[in-house]
């Protein structure tokens, strides 16, 4: 792709007046004199199959794709990457150079690259206290899992839900393990926990506690999704919730001695895969994190 062409991308979201993605793809475009815009659509479930055909007949190069949207855009494309597959879901659509809509999932990958720069945790040796069991609970899961993980228990509300992402996720270790070594995996340990069995027991067992759900989340700002009872000091614990950028369940963990992580940096780094699979250019990090701290900065002011 020539970096001189003017190109057009976008996000198809419903509703999508608060998504911080066009302001950070669009200064992320302006920080490598990329002649290119990206352009918030709100497309209603209704209309997502008119929407993605055209796509092509409109020459837009990429989208994004969030909430309600990124299961049901599956069946519309021409292709899926492996992980978007296993997924299930796709956040990223790329219109390739033969005319084809190629979905990819840069959620679960973006959560861990943000995950292993900011905390240098290692997943071979972590046993992992997964809270919730939504699509972002999916993709991260996936993503753990390729990435060396072996031991996650998945607690949620809806413990089925819990059940259906654990048999998703053996499947899909058993499948890439067999790819892998011609054999099932051996080692994964995949367990479902009740959340009120979660709140007597306690934390003790994980070294790595991630909120998927979106308890604590801007304006419910004061709640947390689970008591951290019985957490050993350097666990890593990790909230996707951005806004607010340190939750209250990031804060009474960080007053128990915990390592924090938090949310944005998977909102950064889920948009500079898109950037790459869209441009072909390593995305301006530095760049995309700034303003979109000046942008919740601004919200929350
Ligand atoms: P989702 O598919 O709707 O899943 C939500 C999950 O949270 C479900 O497991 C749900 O449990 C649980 N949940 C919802 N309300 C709850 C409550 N009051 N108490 C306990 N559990 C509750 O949503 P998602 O797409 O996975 O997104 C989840 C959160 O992640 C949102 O806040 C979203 O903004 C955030 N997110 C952040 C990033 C990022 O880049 N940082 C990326 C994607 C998503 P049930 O099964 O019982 O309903």
């Amino acid at each position: 792709m020539s970096g001189s062409e003017k190109q057009l991308f976008g996000l198809f979201a419903h509703p999508v007046g608060h998504s911080l993605s066009p302001v950070m793809h669009n200064r992320a475009f302006q920080a490598l004199g990329l002649p290119y815009h990206y352009h918030p659509f709100d497309v209603s479930p209704q209309d997502l199959p008119e929407a993605v055909a055209g796509l092509k007949a409109l020459g837009i190069k990429g989208i994004n794709v969030t909430i309600p949207h990124k299961e049901r855009i599956v069946p519309l494309l021409d292709e899926l990457d492996p992980e978007a597959k296993a997924i299930g879901a796709v956040n990223t659509v790329v219109l390739s150079k033969q005319g084809r809509l190629v979905g990819y999932n840069t959620d679960g990958a973006g959560y861990v690259q943000s995950l292993l720069t900011e905390t240098g945790v290692n997943l071979e040796q972590t046993r992992v206290l997964l809270l919730g069991a939504g699509g972002a609970a999916k993709a991260i899961a996936i993503y753990l899992i390729k990435n060396g993980c072996t031991s996650v228990t998945i607690a949620n509300r809806t413990e089925q839900k819990a059940e259906t992402l654990a048999n998703h996720i053996r499947h899909y270790a058993n499948a890439k393990n067999r790819q892998e070594t011609n054999g099932p995996l051996t080692s994964l340990q995949v367990d479902v926990l009740s959340w009120t069995f979660l709140e007597q027991q306690g934390v003790t067992d994980y070294q790595l506690i991630i909120n998927t759900t979106p308890v604590g989340m801007w304006p419910h700002v004061e709640q947390t999704p689970l008591a951290l009872q019985g957490l050993k000091p350097g666990t890593v614990v990790s909230d996707i919730v951005y806004n607010p950028l340190c939750t209250a369940f990031l804060n009474n963990a960080k007053q128990l001695g915990a390592t924090v992580h938090q949310g944005l940096g998977m909102f950064i780094y889920q948009g500079a895969l898109a950037f790459k699979l869209f441009t072909g250019y390593d995305a301006p990090l530095d760049v995309m994190r700034q303003v979109v701290l000046k942008q919740l900065n601004l919200s929350s002011a």
